[in-house]
């Protein structure tokens, strides 16, 4: 008995980043979470929840989160649309406008794996094309692609780097479809690619509480666009996406842009610490706009190197495919995290130490709260 459609047994599933048990002492360096805790004032809204909130299902558009959105970072409460992190908004988006081979699916790589494997469950067919070494996105291929989704992350994943609003207006001007521009981690970047959204009916951007705000667990992201593109996607969500205590809490956390800035000040400043003992060790790191780093090891033995570090409990992120498979991204954590990784990176590369002996990391270092 077939039980699943072509295109399901076809594809390939996401793996993400592992999750080890909560209380595991490990340095958690792979999935580019905040090493920080999340807003005290989040905590304090978990505590005071009226249990009315949850015997009732939760606003269909989270409008109060809206509003904590439309007041810190001034778009319209109805430009906005949330959803159950921006994992979510990004496959209501393929589910609303990509189809089989008239409606495609385009983005440069590497980046986000995530577009290919909501692609390939459609399914759509997609059109890859790889990044330049200089990371200049693409725009003429991207262009002449004019699929019905182009996504482009910025601060791209896992290169780290930016692409300037000249381009990405380019790419919204030669294009028919809509051009998402994935904002995960534009809270560690320079500049927001936010006002594109005014000039440009086609553009959305997404933006998630799961890096700068500390919240992956929560799932919560939001997009924002013109209405009228935001209509069909309205459509596809499903009616509750957001829970209740997400659409508080979240309000919460966007209302406090004085926390989250000042932990963003820190993990930037950890961010170039890290990238300098990095290179110092020989590592080839280019300049990253993220929350982490992606590094090339001298001796390119990424591979050993990710698997050595995880037996002693550290974990980074490595990418087995070409172009990736020479180097680790690694996620910027506390300074002592990272100090840790540093020496033991140290030791690993000098041939000090041999690469299968075991270790744990301390309690105290684990925990964020270091
Ligand atoms: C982390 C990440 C996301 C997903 O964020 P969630 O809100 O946690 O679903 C989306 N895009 C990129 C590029 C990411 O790195």
């Amino acid at each position: 008995m077939d039980y699943f459609r072509s295109a399901i047994d076809r594809m390939a599933s996401y793996v993400p980043g592992e999750q080890p048990q909560p209380g595991t002492n490990v340095i958690k360096l792979n999935t580019n979470e905040n090493p920080y805790p999340p807003s005290p004032k989040v905590m304090e809204a978990l505590q005071c929840l009226d249990s009315e909130y949850l015997r009732r299902y939760p606003d269909p558009f989270a409008k109060e989160f809206c509003q904590a959105i439309s007041d810190t970072l001034g778009a319209p409460a109805d430009w906005i649309i949330v959803g159950n992190g921006s994992d979510d908004l990004l496959n209501v988006l393929v589910r609303a406008c990509a189809e089989g081979r008239d409606r495609t699916i385009a983005y440069p790589t590497p980046t986000y794996v995530l577009y290919r494997t909501l692609s390939a469950m459609q399914p759509a067919s997609v059109v890859e094309i790889p990044y330049a070494d200089n990371f200049e996105l693409p725009v003429a291929e991207l262009i002449q692609a004019n699929a019905a989704i182009t996504f482009v992350a910025t601060p791209n994943s896992p290169s780290g780097h930016v692409v300037p609003l000249s381009q990405l207006r380019e790419l919204a001007q030669g294009v028919s479809g809509i051009v998402v521009i994935d904002e995960a981690y534009v809270d560690f970047a320079e500049f927001s690619a936010l006002s594109l959204v005014q000039e440009f009916e086609n553009v959305i951007v997404l933006r998630t509480l799961s890096k700068g705000y500390s919240l992956a667990g929560l799932r919560l992201g939001f997009g924002v666009a013109h209405p009228k593109l935001l209509a069909g996607l309205f459509k596809v969500k499903d009616s509750y996406n957001v829970d209740a205590i997400a659409i508080l809490v979240g309000a919460a956390a966007i209302r406090d842009q004085a926390y989250k800035e000042a932990c963003v000040e820190k993990v930037k400043a950890s961010r170039a610490t890290l990238t300098t003992d990095l290179k110092n060790l020989g590592f080839t790191v280019p300049e990253s706009h993220g929350n982490f780093v992606l590094a090339t090891p001298p001796a390119r033995n990424a591979e050993s190197l990710y698997l050595a570090l995880k037996q002693r409990g550290i974990f980074v992120r490595y990418f087995k495919q070409p172009g990736l498979d020479d180097k680790l991204r690694i996620s910027v954590g506390t300074d002592k995290q990272n100090q840790v990784l540093v020496e033991a990176l140290a030791r690993l590369i000098s041939g000090s130490e041999p690469s299968d002996r075991t270790e744990t990391v301390s309690d105290e270092l684990a925990s964020s709260k270091t």
